[in-house]
């Protein structure tokens, strides 16, 4: 098995961030066979004994694919309309999906302030703890539809990451479109090579290229990158894997190749 297959077996709390660009499909609607293989990826890691917590995007696709306008609007009032609309049919797919499990799921929404509160952030503990303890499933989102730039956290690599350390995670996994870190974009440049076990984060962005990002996705390979060094300083490793269907099992049984970041 390989280094990542054999850290995602021992790590019996999981907090795993889904990107917009793998919940969509080439044309920008919802992949909901991704969510159902997402889903059922979950069930199988919980029946081995792990937690999970999902930081999940995908507010803003949820609701172009539900009303199918506005999502040319460049207005804020109006995407954070759409992310209103959205954030509903995410919740509704989670939740019938896990059904099929017998499982539960409940939603918790935050903005950046609720992490510089402490009042708010021991409220934000105490609903995932319970949530866990009870074996339902938190779904985590940034709150779209009141994120204005003050109180945004930005992209949830970052939410992500402050969840894995307010839980104290033993794993921060993230599903991205791209199978881990490269030395390049590799969209942009056919000679990038995948890095599969980082240690040194620090000096990581001034030896790679960074070019480019793609068509949903709001934080790049850059913010993961600062997302697994917000983890690692409380000893927390990170994964990046390409998001699939089966992505997380074909890890564990060294199908795919991914990106460690040691803790
Ligand atoms: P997500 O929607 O999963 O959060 P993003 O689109 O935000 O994903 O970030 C991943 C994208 O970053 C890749 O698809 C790729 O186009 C881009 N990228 C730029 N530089 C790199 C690099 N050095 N290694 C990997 N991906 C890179």
């Amino acid at each position: 098995m390989s280094n990542i297959g054999q850290v995602i077996k021992n790590s019996k709390k999981i907090v795993i961030k889904v990107g917009s660009n793998v919940l969509s499909d080439e044309s920008g609607f919802v992949n909901h066979d991704f969510i159902s293989g997402l889903v059922n990826q979950s069930a199988s890691l919980l029946e081995d004994g792990h937690e999970i917590i999902i930081v999940s995007s995908g507010a803003g696709i949820f609701g172009v694919s539900a009303i199918d306008k506005w999502n040319r609007r460049k207005d804020i009032n109006y995407k954070q309309a759409l992310c209103s609309i959205g954030q509903v049919e995410l919740m509704v797919a989670y939740k019938e999906n896990f059904a099929k499990y017998d499982k539960h799921v409940g939603q918790i929404l935050l903005t950046n302030d609720d992490f510089k509160s402490s009042a708010r952030t021991l409220n934000i503990r105490n609903a995932i703890f319970t949530l866990l303890d009870e074996g339902v499933i938190p779904i985590i989102n940034e709150n779209d539809s009141v994120s204005v730039d003050e109180i945004k956290i930005g992209d949830n690599d970052t939410l992500g990451a402050l969840t894995s350390v307010l839980w104290n995670a033993d794993l921060f996994l993230i599903l991205s479109d791209i199978e881990g870190v490269y030395s390049a974009n590799p969209k942009l440049n056919s000679n990038a090579k995948l890095l599969e076990d980082i240690d040194d984060i620090d000096n990581l962005l001034d030896n790679i290229d960074t070019s480019g990002t793609s068509t949903f996705g709001t934080g790049g390979i850059a913010t993961k990158i600062n997302a697994a060094k917000i983890v690692k300083e409380h000893g927390i490793p990170t994964i990046i894997l390409k998001g699939s269907e089966t992505a997380i099992l074909d890890a564990i049984e060294s199908k795919v190749k991914g990106t460690y970041f040691r803790g």
